[in-house]
């Protein structure tokens, strides 16, 4: 990954679905956006809303999700479209939907990158703005030994690695990954892999009127011997569902990022936060590389 030119797709293109939390039916159109633009959400059932730039700044506060808000506007559950349109380095989109989460699909991001590959990418003229991280950030999760480091790397990509390790009594195993960022990486082995909760958490999902509608053939559900009623697609996919979240969380920051990430049982507000750190050292960096190579 090296400077790039920023890129948006062909031609808009609708993924429908039912959303995980609420369980309502969801239209969402990926609508192609002029330079700049970058990624935002509008709620097409909230009259009058302004679309939410898909950034830190908008970033409110939730367990197990990235959500983002503005005025009376809220998007929840963003993560997975985020990363597939990371993931295939589409940089500027709006994404209008009717309701207050994108349709979950199978839980990974598979439904989006088969609607944003059909409608095309193209290129554009301006170049994608590039952090590039030259000293090591660090976050530590205040109620466990989450933590992730952001690290200077020799070349010019993004790294990220993810330990997974719930523990030896977990029905998780302890799972780790190292990938170098590309699309073609993603889409070959990422994109696929699908949300996976503990029996229990779903349980109690379920009691607070969440996920009311879905079943363990929407998601993975692990139960005390494994996955229930459903087939892991890759024995350690529940790690490469965790970079896929690490890939749509990162966007948050609004440009590429060459640098190592290297998570330790993180989640997304941890993500958001080393994100934080990431832009605030960077403040002073000129970030927006001149020459247009590929
Ligand atoms: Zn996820």
């Amino acid at each position: 990954m090296s400077v790039r030119c920023q890129r948006t797709i062909a031609q808009p293109c609708e993924v429908t679905g039912v959303g995980f939390l609420t369980g309502a039916d969801i239209t969402l159109r990926f609508i192609p956006a002029e330079e700049n633009y970058g990624v935002r959400f509008q709620r097409v059932d909230l009259p009058g809303t302004l679309p939410i730039p898909a950034r830190l700044d908008y970033v409110v506060p939730r367990q197990r999700r990235t959500a983002i808000s503005r005025g009376g506007a809220t998007v929840e559950m963003i993560e997975h479209a985020m990363a597939a349109l990371a993931g295939l380095q589409i940089d500027n989109c709006l994404v209008q939907l009717n309701g207050a989460e994108p349709p979950g699909g199978d839980g990974s991001s598979l439904h989006f990158l088969r609607a944003l590959l059909e409608a095309g990418i193209v290129d554009q003229s301006a170049p994608q703005p590039l952090i590039v991280i030259q000293h090591d950030a660090k976050v530590q999760g205040e109620r466990d030994d989450s933590e992730i480091v952001a690290a200077l790397i020799s070349r010019r990509l993004m790294a990220v690695t993810y330990e997974l390790d719930y523990g030896a009594r977990s029905p998780i195993r302890p799972q780790q990954l190292t990938i170098e960022f590309s699309p073609e990486l993603f889409v070959t082995n990422l994109a696929y892999a699908r949300t996976f909760v503990l029996q229990a958490e779903a349980d109690a999902l379920r009691q607070q009127g969440y996920g009311t509608k879905l079943t363990e053939k929407d998601l993975l559900i692990f139960g005390p011997h494994g996955v229930i009623g459903n087939t892991l697609r890759a024995v350690d996919e529940c790690v490469r569902h965790k970079v896929l979240d690490c890939i749509g969380d990162f966007a948050l920051l609004g440009c590429d990022v060459h640098g190592h990430f290297r998570a330790y049982r993180s989640g997304h507000a941890l993500n958001h936060a080393i994100c934080r750190q990431v832009a605030a050292a960077a403040s002073g960096q000129t970030i927006t590389v001149t020459s247009r190579a590929a």
